[in-house]
């Protein structure tokens, strides 16, 4: 069960765009867009919030390096897409407010280091940067630093430590591509 819970920490960086929601509702957050129903908006409105009180430096990271939130699954980013768009599947968006908070830190990260490369590296390379293990690993630490300040269970913080930056590469073949967003998108893994 933690470990299911915990999944939702260690999300991915999303390689294909997604079709709209049919009942989406774009409304506007200090800038943002979230693009969900009622409830999914409400939703991430208040972790927005709760972030904004609690941890100030890391909702303005957000802020900066999303554009866009939408539902769907897996919880990943498009870090190409301008503004970048983050998804978050029901899970993450209804579970621990901490550990949405910690997803979209983990996502925003992603985004920061493809705005950081892009225009300096090929596309391969801006790829890897973005996505591969050392970027997971730096997102993942800037998630623990985010649960650290948010006084998080000392369960959520050991779980993301013992991670290899290698989740998102679900076949095992040493890359995260195509043919593992394949099997996410079936939901070989279910966040
Ligand atoms: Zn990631």
């Amino acid at each position: 069960m933690a470990q299911q819970l915990l999944r939702i920490l260690i999300s991915i960086t999303l390689i294909i765009g997604l079709a709209p929601s049919v009942h989406a509702k774009n409304i506007h957050y200090e800038g943002l867009r979230i693009e969900g129903d009622d409830s999914f908006n409400k939703q991430v409105i208040k972790v927005l919030k709760y972030m904004k009180q609690n941890a100030r430096s890391e909702y303005e990271y957000v802020m900066k390096y999303i554009g866009r939130i939408r539902p769907g699954i897996p919880t990943s980013i498009n870090t190409r897409a301008r503004p970048p768009v983050c998804t978050l599947s029901e899970k993450t968006a209804f579970g621990d407010p901490m550990l949405c908070a910690s997803a979209l830190v983990h996502e925003a990260s992603h985004s920061y280091l493809h705005q950081k490369y892009k225009g300096k590296l090929k596309r391969n390379e801006l790829f890897a940067k973005t996505a591969g293990r050392e970027a997971e690993l730096f997102c993942i630490n800037n998630s623990i630093k985010l649960l650290q300040k948010l006084g998080a269970p000392k369960y959520y913080i050991d779980y993301l430590k013992k991670q290899d930056g290698r989740h998102a590469d679900v076949n095992k073949d040493g890359w995260y591509d195509y043919e593992d967003w394949k099997l996410l998108k079936q939901g070989k893994r279910k966040n």
